[in-house]
């Protein structure tokens, strides 16, 4: 019975967790800018592509933390600001050929994998900050 009543609650307290997550989450993206939006997204991706192809456990390898560099300082100079539309469809090249590159292929192998990764991510960004 002791038992019982105990799992309840700690059941009653994760639902409570949860819905307190989707709260943050969706406050997070109403407020959150079409750039931050995106560097949010770029850095998710690069991530899953660093990890996955330099094999670094926590944080970005060397190439990878300047390719984030570069794109978020594209980022900020976007002649489109909050109006912009997705860099894929982006009639202006703003990356030099080289990072352009990289970053396709970065975009190639995270792109499917964010389905995956993303939710995950986004637990794991939220139980970091509740810490
Ligand atoms: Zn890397």
């Amino acid at each position: 019975m002791r038992d019982n009543f105990f799992v309840n609650r700690v059941g009653y307290w994760q639902i409570c967790c949860i819905f307190a997550s989707l709260l943050v989450i969706t406050k997070k993206n109403k407020y959150m800018s079409r750039i931050e939006e995106d560097k949010h997204t770029v850095r998710q991706m690069v991530e899953i592509y660093c990890h996955g192809n330099h094999h670094t456990r926590e944080g970005l390898c060397e190439e990878c933390r300047t390719l984030l560099e570069y794109s978020h300082f594209r980022l900020d100079h976007c002649k489109f600001g909050e109006n912009k539309t997705t860099c894929k469809v982006c009639p202006v090249h703003c990356y030099k050929p080289e990072m352009r590159e990289r970053m396709r292929r970065v975009m190639i192998y995270a792109g499917p994998r964010m389905l995956w990764h993303h939710p995950l991510a986004a637990l794991r960004h939220l139980w970091r900050e509740m810490r």
